[in-house]
């Protein structure tokens, strides 16, 4: 396990997954993003709950997107000035959340 509670499995296959920021799409890949700036990558729970710990709600995102999202609800989050300005709604991010929209977030 990591430090966040999140057992080693899971990590590995997240980190190879989440290439991308799941949400704003800036690349993990980048020099830029391996010098611990804004878009350095942050594990993030989709569901703002540590016990849920599952492949589609373990998710990385950037640090700026991390600190913006904080404890809000994903769809609230999608609707503040911070995603608005750079086009981050439920039909941007990546699959992995839109799966978990589908799932969490529009039941029935
Ligand atoms: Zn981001």
């Amino acid at each position: 396990m990591n430090r966040w509670g999140i057992p080693d499995e899971i990590e590995k296959i997240v980190i190879k997954r989440d290439l991308r920021c799941v949400y704003c799409g800036i690349s993990f890949r980048t020099k830029k993003s391996q010098q611990r700036g804004k878009s350095s990558p942050s594990w993030e729970h989709v569901i703002n709950d540590i016990r849920v710990i599952s492949l589609d709600n373990i998710v990385r995102c950037c640090i700026s997107c991390n600190a913006s999202k904080g404890k809000k609800n994903l769809l609230d989050w999608f609707s503040t000035p911070y995603c608005l300005k750079r086009k981050i709604n439920k039909k941007t991010v990546a699959r992995i959340v839109r799966i978990h929209i589908k799932r969490y977030c529009e039941s029935g």
